[in-house]
């Protein structure tokens, strides 16, 4: 049994992958400040004597004795993160500092939720680790890119100054039961639209695409990699390559939740990238990991999850 600290507990992500450690016998701490979170999602969990709650904010430092840290306090969709970018920022570099400083004191390992929001709108289909990416440092998405790009640079230099024992994973769109209902993210948008019968809204012409993960997926992908020698340290891409378009997303949405719902178009936001899709090449051979869960299972129980969330609100 490890003991475990997972920052943004209370999120889409941490919540699932509290679940999940509590499930295979660790004890863990979730450390959330609610920004986006919610008790709602780990409220489950706190009857387990192994489960334990804090309500802290990882721009200021953070003490306890744990034997790995997953560090995923940090607003992911872009309405949350635009909200209040200079905090985005601070969460992503104060919040690494801080976490990356305790695993150094207590020389725990530490794993970091970085993004395929690296690539930036990438020139290189599909991504590969070794793109450097294309990011516009001074625009409305900048301080979520840029700050989880400083991220991996400080995870490094901790890795190479200090010895941490760090892995950096570039998580590609995900989606699953949890995800806000209102956080703006396409795939619970258009979900929450079709169950209420409203317009589904296409931001641009709906050409641009994604590749979609569901959770579980992730959820394995990430705890194998913090399972990976010391040596091993990422970046490493953990993403479906399944890619699709976001009006093939939405005429799929529609199909499976037979709305009535028609589609409507909207402005693309500024820097909105055109394409995104991971190559997965590094984590097949390093991780002997691939997503199994195709796009229409998962749409499956996120439509089921969200049903049941409207019908209780
Ligand atoms: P989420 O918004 O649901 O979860 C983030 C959690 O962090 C929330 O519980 C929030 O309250 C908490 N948080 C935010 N700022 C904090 C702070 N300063 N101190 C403490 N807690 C704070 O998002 P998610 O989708 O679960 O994403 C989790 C992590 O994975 C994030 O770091 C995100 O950047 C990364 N990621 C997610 C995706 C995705 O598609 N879901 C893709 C790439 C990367
Ligand atoms: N999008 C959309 N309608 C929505 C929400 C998002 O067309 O209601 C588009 C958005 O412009 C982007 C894609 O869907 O091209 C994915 O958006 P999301 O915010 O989920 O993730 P990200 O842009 O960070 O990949």
């Amino acid at each position: 049994m490890k003991r475990i600290l997972v920052t943004g507990g209370a999120g889409f992500v941490g919540s699932h992958l509290c679940e999940r450690l509590l499930n295979d016998g660790h004890e863990v701490i979730s450390l959330d400040n609610y920004f986006t979170g919610e008790k709602r999602n780990i409220v489950h969990l706190m009857d387990n004597p192994y489960f334990e709650v804090v309500r802290h904010d990882v721009t200021m430092p953070f003490f306890i004795e744990v034997d790995e840290i997953y560090n995923l306090a940090c607003p992911a969709s872009p309405i949350h993160y635009q909200y209040n970018p200079i905090k985005t920022v601070k969460t992503s570099v104060m919040g690494a500092i801080n976490m990356l400083g305790l695993a150094k004191r207590i020389k725990s390992k530490i794993l970091q939720a970085s993004t395929s929001e690296v690539y930036g709108d990438p020139l290189v289909h599909p991504q590969t680790e070794d793109y450097w990416g294309h990011v516009n440092p001074i625009g409305i998405r900048s301080c979520y890119d840029e700050g989880k790009r400083v991220g991996e640079t400080l995870f490094m230099n901790y890795h190479h100054q200090n010895d941490v024992r760090i892995k950096i994973i570039r998580i590609f769109n995900t989606y699953g039961p949890r995800m806000h209902p209102h956080d703006g993210r396409v795939v619970s948008n258009f979900i929450v639209q079709a169950l209420k019968g409203e317009d589904i809204t296409v931001y641009g012409d709906g050409s641009q695409s994604r590749s979609f993960q569901y959770v579980d997926d992730l959820l394995n992908g990430m705890i194998k990699m913090m399972g990976t020698d010391d040596e091993f340290t990422g970046p490493i891409n953990i993403g479906n390559p399944d890619e699709f378009t976001i009006m093939e997303l939405a005429e799929k949405v529609i199909a499976m939740t037979g709305t009535k719902s028609k589609i409507i178009y909207e402005p693309l936001p500024s820097d909105d990238p055109m394409q995104r899709c991971p190559d997965i090449s590094l984590a097949k051979e390093k991780l002997n990991w691939e997503p199994k869960i195709k796009l229409e299972a998962g749409l499956e129980k996120t439509i089921a999850y969200f049903e049941e969330l409207l019908k209780n609100s």
